[in-house]
């Protein structure tokens, strides 16, 4: 719960990354053999096949490299993108790890799995002469979600969301007709604390509430809560493993498109929140908090692979995970991208039930969160071929 906390309430919008990858790599560090920052920002960290015999996490494979050795696997592996990239290891990016490394697992497979750090925010565009900052933002927003909200810079000013009183200003209101007011009391004090482009997040604590959780940006950190989690939990995996907390989600799924790129996976799978069709009035969806970990069968912009998706659910019923099957009409994640990336990878997405996505109270169950790690945990070992 600690961990998960740090990991909601740190701030981190698109593009200001660093503060949640300082928290994931040393988290991380212990249980995987190589890891890297990307030229966007994204954590790349690399868990090379291993056999059973080996200690638990990778910190043994760190020294001993791998001591699996199906070499020939990689032959008989995919004729897509994971090998060629390989060998034409592009100069940046995780492949340098991948060509270190020459561990093929017994599968022969590279399986690139995918969680985003940042979270929607808000950037500043003007300050008046009264020091109130006018704004626009970064990611989906919803303007009714945020009235009212405070928000933190990153040199840790404060502000809190204000609107326009006039008659005019439409109900809801849009965030033309929102400002931020962090107690300046004219232009020029303001701008002593903030400047034009500083972007901020949303000032919030995660808290329990009954066996949930509620806190701001799970949309994404706790599926970056489920990988930690997950290599911390591996004990043999059969197949090259790339962790990838990526940047910029929020923004158009850039971070993921240039880990796909460097990695060249033939199998992926993304882990973020979905929304819930479990509250009142809510649209017709049939996934609920607290029911398990939710298949992504399709989104606004991807499709599960029905081959990927088959195997997953059949993961799930034989280590009798609980699971739903999700199809998200508005919105998407980073497998869209990942799965068109080179060559393509055959990919899916495993999905924690969320309310108020978006918002900076959202709301998910323990319960989905471990169904997430376990089957997390289950394709690491037993991979997706
Ligand atoms: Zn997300």
């Amino acid at each position: 719960m600690e961990l998960i906390k740090k990991l909601c309430d740190t701030y981190g919008p698109a593009s200001r990354e660093d503060n949640i990858r300082k928290i994931i790599k040393s988290n991380i560090q212990k249980y995987c053999k190589k890891i890297k920052v990307d030229r966007l920002g994204n954590l790349i960290a690399y868990v090379p096949a291993k056999s059973a015999g080996s200690t638990k996490g990778a910190g043994s494979a760190k020294s001993t490299g791998s001591t699996t050795g199906a070499g020939s696997a990689k032959s008989a592996g995919s004729t897509t993108g994971a090998g060629s990239a390989k060998s034409a290891g592009s100069t940046k990016g995780a492949g340098s790890a991948k060509s270190a490394g020459s561990t093929k697992g017994c599968n022969g497979d590279t399986i690139m799995f995918c969680a985003h750090m940042d979270e929607i925010g808000l950037i500043v565009t003007h300050i008046d002469k009264n020091g109130f900052l006018r704004f626009t933002n970064v990611g989906g927003i919803f303007p009714e979600r945020i009235l009212f909200e405070r928000v933190i810079f990153e040199n840790g000013t404060i502000g809190v969301i204000g609107v326009e009183t006039k008659r005019e200003t439409p109900k809801p209101a849009h965030l033309d007709n929102m400002f931020i007011d962090i107690g300046a009391k004219n232009k020029e004090e303001a701008q002593t604390m903030v400047r034009i482009g500083d972007i901020v997040a949303f000032y919030q604590q995660a808290v329990n509430i009954n066996k949930r959780l509620s806190a701001k940006a799970l949309d994404d950190r706790i599926g970056c809560y489920c990988l930690i989690e997950t290599m911390k939990k591996i004990k043999a995996n059969k197949d090259d493993l790339y962790f990838v907390f990526s940047v910029q989600e929020e923004v158009g799924l850039r971070g993921a498109r240039v880990g796909a790129y460097a990695i060249a996976p033939k199998y992926a799978i993304a882990v973020d929140v979905t929304i819930t069709g479990d509250i009142p009035e809510s649209p017709k969806m049939d996934v609920s908090i607290g029911k398990g970990v939710a298949i992504k069968v399709k989104d606004s912009a991807f499709i599960g692979n029905p081959l990927i998706n088959d195997k997953l659910v059949s993961y799930a019923r034989k280590m009798k995970i609980p699971y739903q099957l999700e199809i998200l009409e508005r919105g998407t994640t980073d497998a869209a991208i990942i799965q068109i990336v080179k060559e393509g990878a055959l990919s899916g997405v495993l999905s924690i039930p969320t309310r108020y996505v978006h918002s900076t109270n959202e709301v998910c169950d323990f319960r989905d969160v471990e169904a997430t790690i376990k089957l997390l945990t289950c394709i690491c070992e037993k991979g997706l071929g």
